[in-house]
């Protein structure tokens, strides 16, 4: 199931939604299914590398790296065998698009991942799907069945003498896995913990052997770039920023959903004609532009681009693509401890910063929730959260750091509000909201 469409959507992922049975292999292939590794065949893997370059593809995960760039850095022609690794560990709070991709057109992953395969000479891969996510696991499995009968993996795909074969795996139910490196650890049956880098695992990956890794609407937009071309997808969106995106709006907006936008939109045009804008009599309090790990936007600060380069100069990022939005009811106090205690529950435990520094960050904002502290604690969350950004192993110690601290920045006002207002009452510590 999905929200309605919006007229303003840019539908290239989403082509295929809506259509019947959207999800076997008879409804793709009667809608181009497949075209796009038949393309990719007969261009060549130089070709279809130089193409995913042109369409200036950015990965969807979080990171935004080059995509072509990242495809260029595999080492092809390895006697070692090479990895097609597929991210569907999608977790980050705020944010649910990789699996309408997958519920309602797994064939364009399906395909995407095949022309990686292709393209990078490599016989195996897999798709590390988030443990929550387990029903999905039967589409997938069933259209990987589908794409097997109809030669498009499996021996000879097509004629061509090429060999591939596609597993799925299940995570855990850890947020952890989604970071590259844990999730290949958790992929061999190791515990889920991030691996030094470098190296990297483009050179030693799955099994120490090369390894391309991108995340599910990563794949699927590379079916349709290849299928189409790189300008009818770059078009859509800034030139370091090409195409569209699922952009997941959520919070106090009238349409919530998930809109594939061009990359070109802007934040006020998301919320006020897409999202339906606020609910009416609201003022826009805070904007969170990717995903729980993002820093906060002030209304003032909201008039920006939500491609990758606008949202880093405005001191924040696109992340994964879930933007929250906030009202005046917000109780940001409250929002910044919702956030923490996720973060904090999902800390592998790896390295001191980021395990000692959640759980603490959980406790003074739990005391200042229930006003409890006073305002030295809120310095105190400050200093924390500053002290663990960029002193730990991997960006989850980061991703819990930065949005609190910028919460603490821009908020102070509300803490103090929300503390005298507590302690003025007198009201029972458990009576309070704790989020
Ligand atoms: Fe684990 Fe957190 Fe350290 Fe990452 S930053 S390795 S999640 S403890």
């Amino acid at each position: 199931m999905f929200n309605p469409p919006s007229p303003h959507e840019v539908k290239i992922l989403t082509r295929r939604f809506g259509v019947q049975n959207s999800h076997t292999i008879d409804a793709s292939l009667a809608h181009q299914g497949y075209d796009g590794l038949k393309k990719a065949i007969a261009m060549g893997a130089d070709a279809v590398i130089n193409e995913i370059k042109a369409s200036a593809l950015r990965g969807r995960g979080g990171a935004g790296f080059p995509t072509g760039m990242k495809w260029s850095f595999i080492p092809r022609t390895s006697p070692k065998p090479k990895y097609i690794v597929c991210n569907a560990d999608e977790s980050e709070p705020g944010t649910c698009k990789d699996r309408l991709l997958i519920q309602n057109d797994p064939h364009s992953l399906i395909e995407g991942i095949a022309i990686a395969g292709f393209t990078m000479n490599s016989n195996r891969g897999y798709i590390y799907v988030r443990g929550e996510y387990r029903y999905l696991i039967y589409i997938l499995e069933t259209a990987i069945a589908e794409a097997y009968k109809h030669n498009l993996l499996g021996q000879n795909i097509l004629g061509t003498g090429w060999n591939f074969d596609l597993f799925v795996h299940s995570g855990a139910g850890a947020y952890e896995c989604g970071e590259e490196s844990a999730l290949l650890n958790s992929l061999e049956g190791k515990r889920g913990t991030p691996r030094l880098k470098p190296p990297f695992p483009a050179t030693h990956g799955l099994y120490q052997s090369p390894t391309l890794l991108n995340n599910v609407e990563s794949f699927c937009a590379v079916t349709h770039i290849i299928r189409d071309g790189a300008a009818d997808f770059a078009k859509h969106g800034p030139e370091k920023s090409g195409g569209t995106r699922l952009m997941c709006i959520s919070g106090h907006v009238q349409r919530p959903g998930v809109y594939e936008m061009p990359l070109s939109t802007t934040l006020p045009f998301l919320i006020n004609e897409v999202g339906g804008g606020l609910r009416p009599g609201r003022t826009l309090k805070a904007v969170q532009p990717g995903g729980s790990s993002s820093p906060i936007l002030l209304p003032e600060e909201c008039n920006v681009g939500l491609d990758f380069d606008s949202l880093a100069k405005a001191g924040t990022m696109a992340g994964s693509g879930g933007i929250v939005v906030l009202d005046d009811t917000a109780d940001i106090v409250a929002y910044a401890l919702r956030i923490i205690r996720f973060y904090q529950h999902e800390s592998c435990g790896w390295c001191i910063p980021c395990r000692e520094g959640t759980t603490w960050l959980k406790k003074i904002l739990e005391r200042l929730n229930q006003g409890e502290g006073t305002m030295k604690d809120v310095d105190l969350v400050g200093e924390l959260a500053k002290n663990m950004f960029g002193r730990t192993f991997c960006a989850l110690g980061d991703a819990a750091a930065w949005p609190t601290g910028s919460i603490v920045k821009k908020f102070r006002g509300e803490f103090e509000t929300k503390l005298a207002a507590v302690q003025a009452r007198q009201v029972p510590a458990e009576l309070v909201n704790i989020g």
